[in-house]
């Protein structure tokens, strides 16, 4: 039977649109289905009098691979922003992640040893023998004054769960240095595509059909019927109508604020650490593009349980629902008409990089 299109994408978000990208390269005819109102997935931006709005959060891309970088450099300039996020806890100010600054701020040193004595000390007191869950693992890399300060507050708020409840690997994102080094990340290549990132994807998707406001597996039959092969980045769990069960997500609340005024916070990120207060960061626009304005935009983010209708924003990896998707991996492997990628449809806590890096190899997995 004749089919119109090689591949039908479900999702515009950044796995659909470097999968529809590299494979309108190899002459394949791509259709994207988007159920949002707009491309990028979480991704994507709107710009507010000159500001590039970050709809779903802050998104600084950083990777250390070449080629991801040089792929996504190829659509639109990036600018050298380098992100340094400050911790606001009950008050006072503290530099993130955990360096000197931060050591500085704790405990007033400024050698290296010293802060290294003192973690020590803090360490051993716990005596912690088995690394189980993550507040072990905080507890063992920088000891109790940081963990009851910087992390556990904003760790319980922002996965609904006691650390003790939570995988390990989350707190590992963060790197903790002897230097004075405020540098967010430890990727080679930092950055914020001028122009925003829905300019980014737009460059990426040109030329290829896209339909926005369709739910795919409203009309999944339909679907079927005009393509090959199916790219499906939503939930796998509700690929397959949650036979085996639903798989767990945490899901998010944005309260975007315009400001009359030329800054709020004087920072693009500051955390907010403590238990109490009901968001974990508040995120300044104009400073991820450094936009001269007599106004600001501001965006209060709060994390929020998932229920179904709300977007899941990132999947739970802890061992049950890790167990959960791997039964899910089965039956999506007999589905040999469907790729399933990106962070819903791998369910992993992919990066912007990795997302890149997944699609490219799909690509040629599969074609
Ligand atoms: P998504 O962006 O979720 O795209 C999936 C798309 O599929 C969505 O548009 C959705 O509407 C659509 N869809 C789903 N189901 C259907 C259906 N049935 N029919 C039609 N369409 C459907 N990464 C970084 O590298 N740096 C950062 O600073 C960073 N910050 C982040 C901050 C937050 C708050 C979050 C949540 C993530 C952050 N990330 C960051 C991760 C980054 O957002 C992801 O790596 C990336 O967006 C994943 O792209 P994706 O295509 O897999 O998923
Ligand atoms: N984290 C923390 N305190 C902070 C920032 C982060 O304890 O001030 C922990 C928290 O558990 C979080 C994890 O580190 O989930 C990873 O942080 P990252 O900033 O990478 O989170 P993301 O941007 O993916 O939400």
């Amino acid at each position: 039977m004749f089919k119109k299109y090689d591949y039908i994408v479900v999702g515009s978000g950044l796995y659909g649109a470097t999968f529809s990208y590299l494979a309108k390269k190899k002459n394949k005819k791509v259709l994207i289905i988007e159920k949002r109102n707009h491309i990028g997935g979480n991704i994507y931006t709107e710009e507010i009098d000159g500001i590039n709005v970050h709809k779903y959060g802050a998104h600084i891309f950083h990777t250390s691979n070449k080629d991801v970088w040089d792929f996504i450099n190829q659509f639109v300039p990036f600018n050298d922003y380098v992100n340094q996020v400050l911790a606001n806890y009950k008050g006072k100010i503290y530099h993130l992640p955990f360096n000197m600054n931060t050591f500085f701020d704790m405990w007033g040193v400024i050698e290296p040893n010293e802060a290294k004595k003192i973690i020590d000390e803090q360490v051993k007191k716990e005596n912690i023998k088995e690394i189980k869950n993550l507040e072990d693992q905080a507890l063992s890399l920088v000891g109790r004054d940081i963990y009851e300060t910087l992390i556990k507050g904003y760790t319980e708020k922002q996965w609904g769960k006691p650390c003790d409840q939570l995988p390990s690997f989350i707190i590992k994102r963060l790197p903790l240095r002897f230097e004075f080094n405020n540098n967010y990340f430890n990727d080679t290549y930092q950055g914020i595509p001028i122009g925003g990132y829905t300019l980014l994807i737009n460059k990426m998707l040109e030329g290829i059909d896209v339909i926005l406001n369709e739910d795919f597996l409203q009309n999944k039959e339909k679907y079927l019927r005009i393509a090959k092969k199916i790219v499906y980045t939503g939930a796998i769990d509700e690929y397959f109508d949650y036979s085996l069960g639903e798989l767990e997500y945490r899901s998010l609340r944005f309260e975007e604020i315009k400001m009359n005024k030329e800054y709020y916070q004087n920072n693009a990120v500051i955390n907010y650490t403590d238990k109490e207060t009901p968001f974990t960061r508040i995120i300044e626009h104009k400073y991820f593009e450094n936009i001269v304005s007599s106004s600001t935009i501001i965006t209060k983010e709060y994390p929020d349980t998932y229920s179904k209708g709300k977007e899941r924003y990132y999947p739970i990896n802890d061992e049950k629902n890790n167990n959960l998707y791997n039964e899910y991996l089965k039956l999506a492997k007999k589905e040999k008409h469907v790729i399933f990628g990106g962070r819903l449809g791998n369910y992993k806590y992919y990066d912007m990089d990795d997302t890149i890096l997944k699609a490219m190899e799909d690509i040629k997995k599969y074609l």
